[in-house]
């Protein structure tokens, strides 16, 4: 069992079970969405993670075409998004209050990378989506 929170701690969520492991994702739209090189997430199964509070404070943003974030509408911060699919969630793992016990499986969209981001750690760091060519 893992909790997590949002910074104000208005929304807050836990997740009973396994998780996948943990994709750092470098692409231009989650630079845009996170303001930093990388977005780290984790996927959890949509029965598996339980709203603890605020899921009525949540801001669905959505872009044309459906990408956008969803985030805590008092304090910004990103919440778990339900995939298109409507079975999981993606979990932005910065939310998290304690260890999930889970670890980076790997870098994606490496090959298009911001020039000043540093990659460290021994994960495979892969030109596009998982499956991809290893650039490491
Ligand atoms: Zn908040
Ligand atoms: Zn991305």
């Amino acid at each position: 069992m893992v909790r997590g929170s949002c910074l104000c701690k208005a929304v807050s969520f836990e997740i009973d079970g396994k998780t996948t492991d943990i994709g750092m994702c470098h692409c231009s739209k989650c630079r845009k969405v996170s303001g930093v090189a990388s977005n780290a997430n984790l996927i959890a199964a949509r029965d598996r993670l339980r709203w603890l509070s605020g899921e009525d404070q949540i801001t669905k943003f959505e872009l044309p075409g459906g990408w956008g974030p969803w985030r805590c509408s008092v304090c910004g911060s990103p919440v778990p998004k339900l995939r298109p699919d409507g079975g999981a969630y993606w979990v932005p793992v910065g939310l998290l209050d304690s260890d999930p016990g889970v670890r980076i499986a790997g870098h994606i969209f490496v090959g298009s990378k911001a020039p000043w981001d540093e990659i460290a750690g021994q994960a495979p760091q892969l030109r596009d989506g998982f499956g991809s060519e290893r650039l490491n």
